[in-house]
């Protein structure tokens, strides 16, 4: 292609929100063999929803939430957010409760002051959070955290998460004093042009694939609804970057889409990166393509792009 019809191109994908840095990336995109998706804000809407709040002790439901929101308060994570946000609600409905300094607290659509207070915060990426409250140790996480504490899960316990996971949630759940008391589940619904995308791709002769964080049974769900066969689940964020190497080794030209600091290594190691969304400005960074509109058609509309302007000189 000539410099001109690489900068015509350039114009055309900033047009519809394609940012593209540089002709070589611009190549790259026609010779796409594989389309790794990241699941969470990039196949899904990254708008998590709390869907269900079980405590399994005599606990009060509201203070079960008071003490996971608290717990969660300091994440960035979109789960703990949905979690704080589910709080909020539960919380204004369900009447004034007594603050930490024990005045009744005004109903209003704040929960600072509601909240209780919080030490040895750490956020454990890959698995959930762990903190101090009230002199109990607080856990809230995936079954790996659970395992790494050495909190048993009843049957009763697994088999509840485990149907929250087939209706494609992410089930978290919750632990006081090294007991397990109680399950969140979680709904993040996939991006409405999600499944055409993913079509799309196939008959364009690209694999899709997800890779994800979260569980296998919440991962084939979704994948299963989007229509992806191949998936990868419970990779920590340095897998992800594994996932794509692997894939390259047959001299397949791997392309990964993401939005997430835990993408940003695999968005490096792939041959065309493709930030999506807001996303966060590490994943920009790492990135050679930045699909603004946060829209997964722009996948299509990057890949046809490049094919468009360097099938002339074949
Ligand atoms: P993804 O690859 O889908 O973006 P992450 O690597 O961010 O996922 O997280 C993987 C899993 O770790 C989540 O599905 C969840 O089970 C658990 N997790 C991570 N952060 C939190 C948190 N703040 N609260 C509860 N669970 C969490
Ligand atoms: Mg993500």
């Amino acid at each position: 292609a000539t410099p001109t019809a690489v900068m015509v191109a350039t114009g055309v994908g900033a047009k519809h929100g394609v940012l593209i840095k540089g002709g070589d990336a611009l190549e790259r995109a026609q010779k796409i063999n594989y389309v790794i998706f990241d699941k969470t804000g990039t196949l899904t809407q990254g708008k998590a929803t709390v869907t269900t709040a079980k405590v399994f002790t005599a606990m009060d439901r509201g203070e079960f939430l008071r003490w996971v929101a608290s717990a969660e308060a300091s994440s960035e994570h979109p789960l703990a957010k949905a979690i704080v946000e589910y709080a909020r609600h539960f919380h204004f409905f369900d009447g004034p409760s007594p603050t930490k300094d024990g005045e009744t607290h005004n109903k209003d659509s704040t929960i600072s002051g509601w909240l209780l207070d919080v030490s040895d915060f750490s956020a454990l990426p890959g698995t959930g959070v762990k903190c101090c409250i009230d002199g109990k140790r607080v856990l809230v996480g995936n079954r790996k955290l659970m395992a790494e504490n050495g909190i048993e899960i009843s049957a009763a316990t697994e088999s509840f998460v485990v149907e929250l996971e087939d209706s494609a949630k992410t089930g978290i759940l919750v632990a006081f004093d090294d007991k397990l008391i109680g399950v969140l589940g979680v709904a993040d619904p996939l991006k409405r042009e999600a499944a055409v995308v993913v079509e799309g791709l196939q008959k364009m002769g690209v694999e899709p694939v997800m890779v994800t964080g979260d569980n296998w049974r919440t991962a084939r769900a979704v994948a299963k609804e989007v229509g992806i066969k191949d998936v990868r689940a419970e990779v920590m964020p340095a897998g992800k970057a594994d996932v794509v190497r692997a894939l390259q080794k047959d001299g397949s030209t791997v392309a990964m889409v993401g939005d997430g600091i835990n993408d940003s290594p695999a968005l490096a190691a792939s041959d065309v990166g493709m930030a999506i969304g807001a996303g966060t400005d590490i994943a920009i960074e790492a990135a050679d393509y930045v699909l603004m509109r946060n829209n997964l058609e722009d996948v299509i509309t990057a890949i046809d792009l490049s094919r468009k302007t360097f099938a002339r000189i074949r």
